[in-house]
């Protein structure tokens, strides 16, 4: 699939700078190693040009001579992603969209806003603020609009208000061949024709580079409260994950946490938590009596299932430090293990199969003696499953157990990748999970970017 590519020779530089100006091309070392890896545990990978277009028509420039030269071109949003997604696997151009980070309208009556791809997604709502407005999926780091659409980011929020994908109408993207084209629209109900709006939205800058935005927004609630409750064992608290969901309460949130996170959280982010299975939740309501009566059933329900204790706050410094904590849990948990690097997978199961995946990873966890941390968005029926490894062999040990853990969520009608995308790491298992339906991703790829340009080495497994 890989094409053979060109150097960026010292006359593409020239061109590079007529195009974008001389202030937005660098070869200094410092910013190829800044943009040569982004979070995961994926090796590092130096572009040969790092450029920041400050508008679409530069990115669409770019992407032309890069067509017509045969250099690779890999987006980067702000290096947050957890699966070697914006690595400039074969060198070429680092295309950067930090200085494209505005907001282009806020259509506030529509609940809608357009922005460019490199504002944060914490900077866009710290803005939205005023309208009393906010764009709702969140995967915790300051990951940037664009990059969260390449990748369909998800995270806490999703079990209520969807994923990146739910929550975008309209995009501009660039094509590799130059063409500027505008996908989607603003109109909520859309039938017109193939949704090409959908198939740029996970493409990884596969595709097209996205260079605006309009997304969807929604009203902050005016009530909100957490709930923390402790289970005797993971499958009480799985199971309570099941139960909340069956009961038609709408969480806005509803996190599984395992034990040792809980140890690791308490030790280091001041939250008070038992060495037990948890589940964090929250909830949103338009009325306190509303929020109230929720909270009732939520407690009764953890009760029924055997919590061990269930506490709810709508403290608002409270509720932040409890989300503050599990939002740094990954941090935390890296900081914790000094000696160690981590890889962590993100698969996802339809709900109801949620109890037999986590059941599946505790028994092999056991059978294969391989250690494995356990948290996730249990509410939509995703767990990260994270490995630590030190030395070639731990990695190889807990790559086979990842993989174990991967067929098990395939063989349970999921996917192996429910929000950090393909990128490097899950390549192999698209054929598993998608069969002939891999060709016609092949197919769609040739026909819009035929010289393999854009982002190569990812998604398709290669060789
Ligand atoms: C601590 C931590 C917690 C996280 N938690 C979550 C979570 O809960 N849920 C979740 O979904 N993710 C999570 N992530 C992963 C990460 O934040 C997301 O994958 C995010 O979408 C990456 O955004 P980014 O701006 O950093 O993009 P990058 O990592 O820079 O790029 C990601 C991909 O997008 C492409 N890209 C970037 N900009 C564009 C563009 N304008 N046009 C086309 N392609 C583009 C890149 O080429 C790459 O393929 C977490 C990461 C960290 C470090």
């Amino acid at each position: 699939m890989t094409a053979q590519f060109n150097p960026v020779t010292p006359e593409i530089i020239q061109q590079l700078i007529s195009i974008l100006g001389a202030e937005n091309v660098s070869t200094a070392r410092a910013d190829i190693d800044l943009h040569a890896k982004d979070q995961s545990q994926h090796h590092a990978s130096p572009a040969e040009v790092v450029i920041w277009p400050v508008s679409a028509q530069q990115a669409a420039d770019v992407l032309k001579l890069a067509s017509a030269s045969r250099i690779p071109v890999t987006p980067w949003g702000v290096g947050t992603g957890l699966e070697g997604n914006a690595i400039p696997l074969y060198g070429g151009i680092l295309m950067s969209f930090e200085r494209m980070n505005q907001i282009v309208e806020v259509h506030a009556d529509d609940f809608q806003v357009t922005v460019q791809p490199g504002i944060g997604h914490k900077d866009l709502n710290a803005q939205l603020s005023r309208y009393g407005l906010f764009f709702p999926p969140d995967p915790g780091a300051n990951a940037t609009v664009g990059g969260m659409l390449a990748n369909n980011a998800a995270g806490i929020r999703t079990v209520k208000y969807g994923a990146s994908k739910d929550n975008v109408l309209r995009m501009q993207v660039a094509l590799a061949d130059g063409r500027l084209i505008t996908v989607g629209s603003r109109s909520v109900k859309q039938s017109a024709g193939y949704d090409l709006l959908h198939l740029f939205v996970g493409s990884e800058g596969t595709l097209g580079v996205i260079t605006e935005a309009t997304l969807k927004l929604v009203p902050v609630p005016q009530f909100m409260s957490a709930v923390v409750a402790a289970f005797p064992s993971v499958k009480a608290a799985i199971e309570t994950v099941v139960a909340v969901r069956g009961s038609g309460l709408e969480p806005a949130a509803l996190e599984f946490v395992d034990a040792s996170h809980c140890h690791m959280l308490s030790e280091a982010a001041g939250v008070e938590l038992s060495e037990d299975p948890h589940l964090f939740m929250e909830f949103h309501a338009a009325q306190e009596a509303t929020l109230e009566a929720g909270l009732e059933i939520v407690k009764e329900i953890c009760q029924e299932m055997g919590a061990l204790s269930v506490r709810a706050t709508a403290d608002t410094a409270e509720r932040k430090k409890l989300w503050h904590a599990r939002h740094h849990s990954y941090e935390i948990m890296v900081r914790s293990h000094p000696d160690k690097q981590f890889f962590i997978n993100d698969v996802a199961v339809p709900i109801s199969a949620y109890p037999e995946l986590i059941a599946f990873v505790q028994a092999m966890k056991v059978e294969d003696q391989v250690t494995a941390y356990m948290i996730g968005h249990a509410g939509d029926g995703n767990i990260h499953v994270e490995f630590p490894f030190a030395t070639r062999e731990e990695y190889d040990k807990a790559m086979v157990a990842n993989g174990k853990v991967v067929m098990k969520a395939l063989e349970l009608g999921g996917t192996c990748t429910g929000e950090h995308g393909v990128g490097i790491g899950k390549a192999k298992y698209l054929p598993a999970e998608h069969g002939p339906a891999l060709d016609v991703m092949r197919s769609l790829k040739q026909t819009l970017d035929p010289n393999g340009i854009l982002n190569p080495g990812k998604i398709f497994p290669e060789g």
